[in-house]
């Protein structure tokens, strides 16, 4: 009978240690941010699982300002086509992927920022002579991102009679135009620089040099959070103000050789 007794007693004490193990985490709650895991220079997650670019440093500080050490942050993979799902959805608390503010993506989430202003390019093989601006695309197989902005700028103004091949992600984008299934990707620059200049990438593509749109990158926070949206904008300013913001431009596009513009004013929600 003695058995059952001790088995009984040592539940309870491994109950009282679960039980206070969770309230040490209570403490050390973290925040989880939305990045994109697959576009070097900007959002990207490196073979030993550390994270590097603009979108990581911009999300990092904005945590920090918010009252979370680096160790506290949690960055989850997000794709441009559910973005806004996974705010909705409370899977994140803010989302910093190269993310452009309008009016569309307004009506359901909100935007701090915008913290930087990049523009839609081209990017075709080193080898190709035919493709120096978007009209050109009118013939051509061009793979761009669903749910992203550039899609959608293809579809209804630029090349309406591309032959478009829609990809979850733009390095899926990137291996389809290295084996020959589409002649062209096309997004934002600062994206497209950063597959340029990526190593083992030399000498294989090239910037059509066009600057196809204004993207202003903003912070997405859940629609209605305005408190949030009031926090981030304050440590984007700050972030300008201190430095930080031309240090981070300089370590993540430096290296590219891309030409950015200069850090645009915070007014997203004032
Ligand atoms: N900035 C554009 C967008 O938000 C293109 C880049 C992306 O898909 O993340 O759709």
């Amino acid at each position: 009978m003695k058995v059952p007794q001790v088995g009984a007693v040592s539940a309870v004490i491994a109950l009282v240690l679960t039980t206070s193990g969770c309230g040490g985490d209570e403490e050390t709650k973290g925040i989880s941010i939305g990045i994109k895991f697959d576009q070097p220079g900007i959002g990207f997650r490196e073979a030993d699982g550390s994270f590097t670019g603009f979108d990581v440093d911009v999300a990092t500080y904005v945590a920090k300002r918010l009252g979370y050490s680096a160790d506290r942050v949690e960055f989850k993979q997000v794709y441009s086509n559910d973005r806004e799902l996974l705010l909705q959805y409370n899977e994140v608390d803010f989302v910093a992927a190269s993310y452009s503010i309008n009016n569309k993506r307004k009506e359901k989430v909100d935007f701090a920022g915008p913290y930087f202003v990049a523009h839609q390019d081209l990017l075709v093989r080193a080898t190709d002579t035919s493709i120096t601006k978007a009209e050109d695309l009118n013939s051509k197989r061009l793979c761009s991102v669903t749910g992203s902005t550039s899609a959608e700028n293809i579809r209804t103004n630029l090349a309406p009679k591309a032959s478009i091949l829609e990809l979850p992600g733009y390095s899926e984008c990137l291996v389809a135009l290295q084996e020959n299934q589409a002649d062209a990707m096309t997004t934002d620059n600062a994206i497209l620089a950063g597959y340029v200049a990526r190593k083992g990438n030399e000498g294989k593509f090239k910037l059509a040099g066009q600057s196809l749109s204004n993207e202003n990158y903003g912070i997405g926070v859940k629609k209605g959070d305005k408190e949030l949206q009031g926090k981030i904008n304050d440590a984007l300013r700050k972030m300008v103000e201190d430095g930080s913001w031309d240090r981070a431009v300089k370590k993540n596009f430096g290296p590219a050789n891309f030409k950015y513009d200069p850090a645009p004013q915070v007014t997203a929600g004032s």
